[in-house]
């Protein structure tokens, strides 16, 4: 019997911490050695040699087959997650959203259905608490017990917002639970206005989705739920931050010793509010809340994601076709909320973060894999390169160049906001729990591969 099942041989290990030049030796879905020269007899060899070798990419806010405005986000768990598997992803965590007058365990149920037996690669799940009463309150230990430990609140959107009174209640019984709450931070009462006021005025176009949803009025509920979590006495985590507005409000609880966690997207990186002005309806492509921001937003959000005022990268992975786009045409209201992303993150942050000199390798790997799997309860199980560790691995290529387009991604959806990004560095193997589910941008691996991954407590950073 051989002694290890796949050895990735000859690479440049990566992790948040250390970057040294081993071999790893995987056995029944994990790392189960690293170091120099290993026996690779009977074993499949992955040649990583001029290659890094960086734990699996975690995107940790996907919304795979979401509801949304009377459609459904068109990619599903399997074609989600292997878009996801190409880009050098290896796990994702998604939202299951609780439907008014349902349980949690109903939410729970539905989104297991979507997921088991399809998804390509592992998989956590939020919940999104959309109704809260005292049964639900009460249901929260026990579904964090089965590993869905972090609970999303919609400050915004109706029929999905919850008051403060909700996000108070659940920040106190999650917590004392062992689970992470979590909001999507905009002032309700600015943007219902502002949009009513745009439908008078006869302003229907895309820009107007920015113009109605102004930073400001992210950085006021930022604020607000900040000072709630200080009041519980909670941790908070503050999903997809877009703008200064709203990291100023963390960085400054966090320089107060406040466990406040915030997330931010490649699109608030990368794109802005410019991109909705493009002709031909082109604007509704970027139509996601929040929206994109003016660029003078850019240098902020990365010296966030450098200093750890912000922990880690998702990209709201939520596409629609430009078909289901059009259902706004006449009013911006109406378009679909929500951009592919999966697939692009990991050569998108390696580019403009590392190749472009604004963070090293170590930081790289902490926000696109390390800190996510940290804060959401999954490490070390998920997140690092350690002996024990699942075998999620991703191999990549530091010199390949390429311009990102459409046709060669396996988003389920037809345009990228990314087209024609100069990227620089490419995963060339993605391998999960031990099993090459990507090679060279294609999928190579199983339908339904994936598993459920039972999340913990968080760990705060
Ligand atoms: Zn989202």
């Amino acid at each position: 019997m051989s002694k290890f099942d796949l050895v990735i041989k000859g690479g440049t290990v990566v992790t948040a911490s250390d970057t040294f030049k081993a071999d790893l030796g995987v056995k029944n879905e994990k790392v189960i050695e690293i170091g120099i020269d290993l026996c690779t007899e009977g074993a499949e060899v992955v040649d990583a040699s001029g290659k890094y070798v960086f734990p699996g990419g975690i995107d940790p806010h996907t919304h795979m087959d979401m509801p949304f405005g009377g459609t459904y986000s068109s990619d599903d768990f399997k074609t989600g997650t292997i878009a996801a598997a190409c880009g050098g992803t290896t796990t994702i965590v998604d939202f299951a959203i609780q439907q008014n007058g349902k349980t949690l365990k109903d939410a729970t149920d539905t989104w297991r259905e979507k997921a088991d037996g399809k998804a390509v690669i592992d998989y956590g799940i939020h919940i999104s608490v959309t109704d809260l009463n005292d049964d639900i309150l009460n249901e929260m230990p026990e579904i964090i017990k089965q590993g869905y430990s972090s609970f999303k609140m919609f400050m915004t959107y109706d029929g999905l917002r919850v008051d403060d009174g909700t996000i108070i209640r659940t920040l106190m019984k999650v917590n004392e639970s062992g689970g992470l709450a979590c909001v999507h931070a905009e002032n309700y009462y600015v943007i219902d206005y502002l949009t009513k006021k745009f439908r008078e005025e006869g302003k229907g176009e895309p820009i107007y989705h920015a113009l109605s949803r102004p930073d400001l009025a992210e950085g006021e509920a930022a604020g607000r739920a900040i000072k709630l979590a200080k009041i519980a006495n909670a941790p908070l985590c503050i999903v997809h931050n877009s703008c200064e507005a709203s990291v100023s409000e963390i960085a400054r609880a966090r320089a107060e010793g406040y466990p406040i966690i915030g997330e931010t997207c490649p699109q608030y990186l990368l794109l802005s509010e410019d991109n909705y002005r493009e002709p031909d309806f082109n604007g509704a492509k970027y139509v996601m809340s929040p929206p994109l921001r003016d660029k003078k937003n850019w240098p902020t959000m990365w010296k966030a994601l450098k200093d750890n005022t912000v922990q880690f990268v998702a990209t709201d992975h939520c596409p629609f076709f430009m078909k289901q786009k059009e259902m706004g045409k006449e009013f911006f209201a109406q378009i679909p909320n929500g951009a592919p992303g999966v697939e692009l993150r990991m050569s998108l942050m390696y580019t403009y973060g590392v190749a472009e000199g604004k963070f090293d390798l170590n930081r790289f790997v902490q926000v696109t894999s390390t800190n996510a799997a940290k804060v959401y309860g999954m490490y070390p199980q998920k997140g690092t390169i350690a002996v024990g560790s699942d075998a999620d691995i991703v191999v990549f290529d530091p010199n390949v160049e390429i311009v990102a387009t459409k046709s060669m991604l396996h988003e389920n959806v037809d345009y990228t906001p990314y087209e024609g990004f100069k990227l620089k560095g490419a995963p060339v193997v993605t391998i999960s729990r031990g099993s090459i589910v990507a090679k060279d941008g294609q999928f190579v691996g199983k339908e339904g591969a994936g598993k459920f991954v039972i999340r913990k407590a968080p760990t705060l950073i």
